[in-house]
């Protein structure tokens, strides 16, 4: 789906808007400093019909430390989560990024993007978090670190649980991927579910087997698994460019 909104324009002494779109380009003055600059009617490409505004994350969580330890694979996560914010695939929005990424440090554990996580080309420890256990009376996420995580912490436990092959999970949402699906032979859960619910998660699991690597939540964003960070990244990347050949019209 094509959305067309006038994304709130930044000027000289904001954030750069990493957004991948097209637009009209017009000259505005900046709120902070008065210089003029140039700013565009956004048209994006990164929001379906259904999906509901972020309204933050939908499950009990408590933080049991500030701080976690991590090594060169948070780097790594970083790198990617950054990259796919600048190419559209999770995308930047007021409020945070249309995406979440993992990698798994335990049985049920793994260290996930914050909530309403913007990514930074260098890496901030401060934006992820390390969900460490949930404590299924209480329907509680238990993690460390300085923010809660992510809100689809739901989702990567569930496929964590259900695929031990699988050490790393990258999502993000690109429309032109649901449109395309049946052309690019990604596989599509069956029914729209709210971002963050126990029903997505469940929806996920219901397609996925242990040879499934990429997929559609159906109307929301596609899941990549990968056995590590890069193998995941780099499987997103070859269905990009799969898809970019497709929009090509060759
Ligand atoms: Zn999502």
């Amino acid at each position: 789906m094509v959305d067309t909104r006038d994304l709130k324009s930044r000027g000289p002494c904001a954030r750069a808007s990493s957004i991948l779109a097209l637009g009209t380009k017009f000259k505005r003055v900046c709120d902070t400093c008065r210089k003029p600059f140039f700013s565009y009617v956004l048209k994006t490409i990164y929001i379906s019909d259904n999906m509901e505004k972020y309204q933050g994350v939908k499950f009990l969580h408590r933080q049991s430390k500030t701080t976690f330890s991590y090594d060169q694979r948070l780097q790594n996560l970083n790198h990617w989560a950054y990259l796919f914010s600048q190419l559209g695939l999770a995308p930047v929005h007021e409020g945070g990024a249309y995406g979440n990424h993992s990698y798994r440090t335990g049985k049920t554990s793994f260290v996930i993007t914050k909530s309403a996580m913007i990514p930074g080309k260098i890496l901030k420890s401060e934006d992820y978090c390390h969900v460490v256990a949930f404590e299924e009376q209480s329907a509680t996420i238990i993690f460390e670190g300085m923010f809660p995580p992510s809100s689809e912490s739901f989702l990567h436990l569930a496929l964590y649980q259900s695929l031990p092959h699988i050490n790393s999970i990258l999502h993000g949402h690109c429309s032109p991927f649901n449109d395309h699906a049946e052309a690019l032979n990604i596989s599509v859960t069956k029914k729209f579910y709210d971002y963050g619910t126990p029903e997505l998660a469940q929806s996920a699991l219901d397609l996925v087997d242990q040879t499934t690597l990429f997929f559609i939540l159906k109307d929301h964003g596609f899941v990549a698994l990968g056995e590590d960070i890069n193998s995941a990244g780099k499987l997103t990347l070859n269905y990009f460019s799969k898809l970019i050949s497709l929009l090509s019209l060759d």
